[in-house]
């Protein structure tokens, strides 16, 4: 519940009503942190970005379901040769994605459905997916991290210095796809500070979302020099290491270093995914997160087709794409 002004207030949960949250909008706002709503007009969500929408989930899909045989397998024994192989981890049949994708669809099926984002219903979402498989390949859920199924599970987004897993950083990437009405009265560093908090709320989670993010949006609006949007070309000399200085765990920081490691120091994206793969480690989200921004750079028609025809429900994936 969002109170409004001295005593109206408005359910989160049933008032989807755009023209309310116009007038909401207008309103003083009490915003209590875990039932926060963000208001975007529908009109405002760049539709004619979904090509690229596809490309970034379909990229982070196809990354996700490569990495997945692989996942938490040491780097160096093993070699992904660009075959979307089944079996090995998670002995699932080829084409497997996981809760990376899983949790990314949920994202993107809130921000569809209800054409503004709401933490309370990404929450929900999150919640079918974890409690009844909604969202999961297959409708089979695995792979969750510990700190995404305690924050659902209790209604609270992890701040310790500890949970800086990469649960938030992996289905970030829709919210680049959005534009803040200026008149909501948040910022676009509150969103996607208050939508990486529904898991993840420590400050290092939530501001390599924003990196991410931001990331994504110079790609989108093309803010690029050749290979380099400015925010790589600022960071190009510590992403110059060699393979064995890049680390592929589970931490947030690492993850998205890698990711972008894969994506500075490749030409497409079959190879960009490749590498990050053959990385190890979390080897799925480094991938998914590789695949998202390659994705969204290169474009669909780069993603090979051979993993598109074994990637497997798509009919889910497109369902829940705005
Ligand atoms: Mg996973």
């Amino acid at each position: 519940m969002i109170s409004v002004g001295s005593n109206e207030k408005f359910d989160a949960e049933t008032c989807i009503d755009l023209s309310r949250f116009e007038e909401a909008c207008r309103c003083e706002v009490y915003r209590p942190f875990s039932f926060c709503l963000y208001i975007f007009s529908r009109g405002r969500i760049f539709m004619e970005t979904k090509h690229t929408l596809k490309a970034c989930i379909y990229g982070a899909a196809v990354g996700d379901a490569m990495g997945v045989p692989y996942e938490m397998a040491k780097r160096g024994t093993f070699t992904c040769d660009g075959t979307m192989v089944g079996g090995l981890a998670h002995n699932k049949p080829a084409g497997t994605w996981s809760d990376d994708t899983a949790m990314l669809l949920a994202t993107c099926d809130s921000i569809r459905e209800l054409g503004f984002i709401s933490t309370v219903d990404m929450r929900k979402k999150f919640l079918s997916w974890l409690n009844e498989g909604k969202y999961a390949c297959g409708g089979e859920f695995f792979g969750s991290g510990h700190t995404t199924r305690t924050a659902l599970i209790t209604g609270s987004g992890q701040d310790y210095e500890k949970s800086n897993g990469n649960g938030s950083l992996m289905r970030i990437a829709p919210l680049a796809f959005c534009n803040v009405n200026q008149f909501s009265g948040w910022t676009y560093e509150e969103v996607i500070e208050d939508v990486s908090a529904i898991t993840h709320a420590h400050k290092i989670s939530t501001d390599i979302c924003k990196e991410f993010v931001f990331l994504l949006n110079d790609v989108i609006h093309n803010h690029l020099d050749g290979h380099h949007t400015d925010y790589i070309l600022n960071i190009l000399p510590e992403l110059d290491v060699l393979e064995s200085e890049v680390d592929s765990g589970v931490f947030v920081k690492d993850t998205f270093f890698a990711a972008l490691w894969c994506f500075t120091f490749t030409d497409n994206f079959k190879d960009c995914i490749i590498k990050a793969v053959n990385l190890g480690g979390d080897s799925d989200t480094t991938a998914s997160v590789a695949g998202a921004l390659a994705g969204t750079y290169y474009g669909y028609d780069d993603i090979p087709q051979e993993w598109i025809d074994t990637l497997r429900d798509k009919d889910l994936i497109d369902s829940c794409l705005f």
